[in-house]
């Protein structure tokens, strides 16, 4: 049964056989799937999606500047699309999380993946940092702000839409606080080592949570080592690797303001500032110095920003992670490790692997990989969103 006011609401009509997608649930329609348009909706408020012969698929945020027209909300055609939408959204998202307690810092809303298209939220302690994306989690920001504050556990909210996906849903970036107030620099807790994080200038939402589990794994790998730690951000690797009683730890990170904070976190933590070095320089330049240097690791991490956001820059982006990923081949000692990262949503998995295996025989080594690693667990993955599984990862060892 279509409920009475879905009828009600503007419709976007698709081509013959483009509700296909829609059947298998993915949640994007695309511009060129649209036949026409009925009523005049404004962006960001709610259509009804309906194939050709007028079958009801989804309702949906309309976003007329994209090329993803409209975002799915719900494929349940007696589902209405209200505050009481976004309060049970959020709801199940946060019942979905382990609790946090004190200054625990968690993802609390992955986007498409928790059913919320566009729309991030993370947790730091008592602090919600939330980032709306598409033309419907603009629209919907206070229904979505008065629902975490009811929910999940913060009584302050900062928003930071200020994405570059941003432009190409025609959003003005939005920043600053949408409840509360005050420092914007936060102290958080992450596998009991402390970090701050710069909410308002720091990248994504301040801190880089998909690698939680990752920067613990690895960390653990550091004991005894010489670590390289490339994309060093604020020290998240550094810290860990310090914290696991590596030797030394050399980061190279080309934002000073990103060094800065970095420095301040392994004396947050206690450790001594002569074993973390820190490099202002590029990775890919540097990483050919240390070769020339004749230096060499046991350990190293290549944590590297997304080079290639679309399936269309994957090719200049693969030749990005081959260059770097052959260099630390080159600098590793027998025996050594490689935890490499691509977080780019248009390189997959089996490509990425492909890459690391060209750069390995490029560097004329034998590796072997001994784990896979993916982002943590509070970035769940829609089966039918694949496009949200964008971090992948392999550890590998140089030699047999
Ligand atoms: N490993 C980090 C996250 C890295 S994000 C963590 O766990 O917190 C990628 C980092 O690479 C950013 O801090 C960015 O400033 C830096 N960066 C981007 N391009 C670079 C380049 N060519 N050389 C050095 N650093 C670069």
């Amino acid at each position: 049964m279509v409920d009475p006011n879905i009828s009600r609401l503007p419709k976007l009509i698709l081509k013959p056989g483009r509700e296909k997608s829609l059947l298998r649930r993915h949640p994007w329609i695309f511009s060129g799937a649209v036949q026409r348009v009925e009523g005049d909706p404004q962006p960001g408020e709610t259509v009804a999606i309906l194939a050709h012969d007028d079958e009801f698929l989804a309702s949906a945020a309309w976003s007329p500047a994209s090329q993803i027209a409209a975002r799915v909300w719900s494929f349940d055609p007696a589902e209405r699309i209200d505050a009481g939408f976004f309060e049970r959204r959020i709801r199940a998202a946060i019942k979905a999380r382990p609790a946090t307690t004190g200054a625990g810092a968690m993802r609390l809303i992955n986007a498409e993946s928790d059913g919320l298209p566009g729309l991030v939220v993370d947790r730091y302690g008592r602090v919600a940092v939330l980032q709306a994306t598409s033309a419907g989690a603009a629209v919907w920001k206070r229904a979505i702000a008065d629902a975490l504050l009811a929910q999940a556990s913060v009584d302050r909210i900062y928003e930071r839409s200020d994405s570059d996906v941003m432009e190409l849903e025609g959003l003005a970036p939005s920043t600053g606080w949408l409840h509360g107030g005050g420092a914007t620099r936060l102290q958080i807790e992450e596998c009991g080592l402390r970090f701050i994080v710069d909410i308002a200038r720091g990248h994504k939402t301040g801190f880089y949570l998909d690698q939680r589990e990752n920067r613990d794994f690895v960390g653990r790998l550091a004991a005894g080592r010489e670590v390289l730690n490339c994309f060093g951000y604020t020290g998240g690797f550094a810290v860990h690797a310090l914290a696991h009683a590596a030797v030394s730890v050399l980061s190279i990170e080309s934002s000073a303001e990103a060094i800065a904070l970095a420095a301040e976190n392994v004396a947050l933590n206690g450790f001594a500032a002569d074993k973390a070095q820190w490099l202002e320089a590029d990775v890919f330049r540097q990483l050919r110095e240390l070769r020339d240097a004749q230096r060499l690791f046991d350990l190293i991490v290549l944590d590297p920003p997304k080079f290639a956001p679309t399936p269309a820059t994957a090719e200049r982006a693969a030749r990005g992670y081959k260059d770097i990923n052959l260099l630390a081949f080159k600098l590793l000692r027998p025996g050594g490790l490689l935890a490499t990262f691509s977080c780019s949503g248009g390189i997959s998995r089996d490509l990425f692997q492909k890459i690391v295996a060209g750069a390995a025989v490029d560097a004329g080594v034998d590796a072997v990989i001994l784990r896979r690693f993916e982002a943590a667990a509070d970035h769940p993955v829609s089966l039918h969103f694949p496009e949200g599984e964008y971090l992948k990862g392999l550890l590998c060892r140089k030699g047999l």
